[in-house]
């Protein structure tokens, strides 16, 4: 019979829009490197089941070891910021995500492979371009959802997920886009499932 050594479907590659992490009541610090660019960064890389649900917190025995990334943290510090308070380096977000979600690709990305190919696809798919080519900017103003779903389809060939959360008036935004990607890490496929994006039909792009 077939043994598979990983146990999930497909990678969710989500990125988070630093205005709409900092607009809300919970509010954000700036790393200690300073603010961060006015650019989608990158939250995590997740593997994820056909029917919705995920692994987690699969290997203690491989806990985040900054060594092994050690060519890799520049380019980490911009791309992949911490927003969370109190100020950090950025270390306790990337070992969340490596303990929480990239022990659970681990036959398949190994600690440098899966923070590489993380920076890759973000570079590779460029959503802030993407999204501008089809004139929705940061600019405070409000967009349709199915607008922003379609100009990204446009752009890399498949639909997004995009999850929303709300600014201190209560204004539904842009929070986090969902990419989906094959068990390799390399190819975009059309996503087996969507997250519960909570969006309104209607979602501001906050300024940052
Ligand atoms: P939240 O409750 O803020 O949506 O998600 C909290 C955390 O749960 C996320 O940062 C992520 O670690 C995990 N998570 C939430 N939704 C999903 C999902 O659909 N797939 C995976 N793999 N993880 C998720
Ligand atoms: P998740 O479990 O949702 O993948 O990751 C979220 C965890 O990472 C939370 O514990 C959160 O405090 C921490 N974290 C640190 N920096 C950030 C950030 O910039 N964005 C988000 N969403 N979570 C962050
Ligand atoms: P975690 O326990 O995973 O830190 O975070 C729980 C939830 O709160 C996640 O949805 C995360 O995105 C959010 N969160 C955590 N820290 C912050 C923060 O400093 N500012 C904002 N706006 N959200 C945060």
């Amino acid at each position: 019979f077939l043994c598979l050594a990983q146990d999930f479907d497909f990678f969710y590659f989500v990125l988070q829009w630093p205005g709409s992490y900092c607009d809300t009541s919970q509010s954000c610090c700036y790393p200690t490197t300073g603010k961060p660019a006015a650019d989608f960064g990158i939250h995590g890389l997740w593997p994820n089941n056909n029917d919705g649900s995920y692994p987690s917190n699969c290997d203690s025995n491989n806990p985040y070891d900054q060594s092994e990334v050690s060519n890799l943290i520049s380019r980490m510090q911009q791309e992949w910021p911490t927003l969370a308070c109190p100020s950090g380096t950025g270390t306790t977000f990337w070992s969340h995500e490596w303990n929480k979600h990239g022990t659970c690709s681990e036959s398949i990305l190994d600690q440098h492979s899966y923070f590489a190919t993380s920076l890759n696809l973000k570079n590779k798919l460029n959503i802030l371009q993407v999204l501008a080519n089809a004139g929705i900017r940061p600019d405070g103003k409000r967009y349709s959802l199915s607008t922003i779903k379609s100009a990204i389809q446009s752009g890399i060939g498949y639909a997004p997920g995009i999850e929303c959360n709300t600014d201190t008036s209560g204004n539904s935004q842009l929070y986090q886009i969902y990419i989906c990607v094959d068990t390799s890490g390399s190819n975009l496929i059309k996503c087996p499932v969507y997250p519960n994006g909570k969006c309104a039909s209607t979602i501001e792009f906050p300024t940052f």
